[in-house]
């Protein structure tokens, strides 16, 4: 059984197809991934470290908009299943248990385009001829 620990979607103006569209968020002990629902376009953190202590602010450096999301999850700190605090970034991802102050700390590592699903069938994407 594969882990499953955040599991939530955000909507927004992708930074890659520029649509409006759910935000895939997925997070488990060993990744986290934020995954365009329109275009594919995934983007891969890997775990940083985790405390119990509290992070300081977050510099909201880069190109994206910082999300301040909330969501639940199963604290594999403190066990409490409840409210985790989620933030995105363009170079971090953080979950923090509100129970116990637990956090996951991610940075960002790598980002490709997972799917195209204009360019499958080659036919889709074509201009109308003149
Ligand atoms: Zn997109
Ligand atoms: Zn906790």
């Amino acid at each position: 059984m594969s882990e499953q620990f955040i599991f939530t979607r955000y909507r927004t103006d992708c930074y890659h197809c520029g649509e409006d569209a759910d935000q895939i968020i997925k997070a488990v002990s060993a990744q986290a991934q934020v995954i365009c629902s329109n275009c594919g376009a995934t983007r891969i953190f890997i775990p940083r470290f985790e405390n119990t202590e509290v992070v300081g602010v977050c510099t909201p450096l880069g190109r994206y908009d910082i999300w301040t999301l909330e969501t639940g999850a199963r604290c594999k700190n403190c066990g409490v299943e409840g409210a985790h605090d989620l933030v995105v970034g363009s170079n971090h991802l953080t979950t923090r248990c509100r129970n116990c102050g637990y956090t996951h700390f991610y940075r960002f590592n790598l980002e490709y385009i997972g799917q195209c699903p204009i360019d499958e069938e080659g036919e889709v994407s074509a201009p109308p001829a003149p």
